[in-house]
């Protein structure tokens, strides 16, 4: 079991996720207060559907923390909506890490107050990931509709300020879809050379199968980052995604839950990531059948999902920065601990 993508033996359940999977994607939030032209929530009926669930339950989120803490593994909130709209948001990641999760927060940055931004770098969230896309006005106002451009650029000077004062543990990131009418260097050189983030991730244009039609014109990174006949989907050997009700499904991909592989309420996470379900899709792409199963087989993202080029590479990009630019501060406020949220 390596991680390197040398052939049909290289390939398997990432060494960290043998017994429990590496990250849990978490759906926290349906709403949101963007309307995006590339998310595939504001071009779906999802949110429609998640009408009786918009936002997970503390006891779903607990549940999920307190099974996945045991085994330290990353918490990534993002799916459907603005995780900040959660009013509790805050109180609930603390009370992940306080676990023993780690956790990384995907936000369009629009809803941070100074007593948040100080709660999460207290808290120790091991990342904050701000999806940018832009780095002028204009273009901002257009890929991150409804959204405010000082409103964000603001947000992030201000966390990544109090981060750098308290010498916090938080890796401030942001993101950016390779879509057309966006300069990723311009970008770059902005956030990261400028402003002074840690890490700019320069995500693929996905689909999700339903931006399908704007994909085409869009994507300005069509490239593959493997060949789907020869490399299985890296994502059933490392993470699993759940959404507010606590159903489990098998990535990201799905994002409407057809898959439905159990429930957190019922099952242990530890049960579902073994039990037949995730079994099926594994051993299916092990022996280079993936495209043997209907989700696989018509999935356009397979080809972007990698091996090599993932999460945890920029995870480990970001905290060189983020060492490196408090060693370049000096001497910083004790950061403290906060406690409200421990788990039982
Ligand atoms: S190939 Fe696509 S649908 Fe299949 S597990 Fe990977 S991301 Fe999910």
């Amino acid at each position: 079991m390596t991680t390197s993508a040398q052939g049909p033996d290289s390939y398997g359940l990432r060494p960290q996720a043998v017994e429990f999977p590496m990250m849990l994607v978490l759906s926290l939030v349906y709403p949101c207060n963007a309307r995006c032209p590339h998310c595939p929530y504001t071009n779906s009926n999802i949110r429609k559907e998640y009408k009786d669930a918009p936002y997970m339950s503390e006891a779903i989120f607990k549940t999920i923390a307190d099974e996945a803490g045991r085994y330290g593994a990353y918490l990534r909130i993002s799916g459907g909506g603005e995780p900040m709209l959660h009013r509790q948001a805050t109180d609930l990641f603390v009370y992940a890490k306080n676990a023993g999760c780690r956790v990384g927060l995907i936000t369009n940055g629009s809803k941070f107050t100074p007593e948040s931004c100080r709660r999460l770098i207290e808290g120790g969230v091991d990342a904050i990931e701000f999806s940018v896309d832009a780095c002028t006005a204009e273009t901002y106002e257009a890929v991150r509709t409804g959204l405010d451009w000082e409103t964000l650029e603001a947000n992030i000077r201000a966390m990544l300020a109090l981060r750098n004062q308290l010498g916090g543990k938080s890796r401030i990131i942001c993101s950016a879809v390779q879509q057309k009418g966006i300069d990723m260097e311009a970008v770059e050189a902005f956030w990261v050379g400028e402003i002074g983030v840690d890490a700019l991730i320069r995500r693929k244009f996905l689909t999700w199968g339903v931006n399908t039609v704007l994909d085409d014109t869009r994507s300005a990174d069509p490239s593959a980052y493997l060949d789907t006949e020869t490399v299985p989907c890296p994502f059933i050997f490392e993470r699993l995604n759940i959404d507010s009700r606590g159903n489990v499904m098998v990535c990201g991909y799905d994002i409407s839950c057809n898959t439905n592989l159990g429930n957190v309420t019922t099952e242990t996470l530890r049960d579902i990531w073994h039990g037949p379900g995730f079994q099926y899709y594994r051993e299916r792409h092990l022996a280079g059948r993936g495209r043997e199963i209907g989700l696989c087989s018509g999935c356009p993202d397979w080809q972007y999902r990698s091996w090599q080029h993932n999460y945890w590479k920029v995870l480990d990009t970001a905290e060189h920065a983020r060492t490196e630019t408090l060693r370049q501060l000096g001497p910083h406020d004790d950061p403290g601990v906060i406690t409200q949220g421990t788990p039982p």
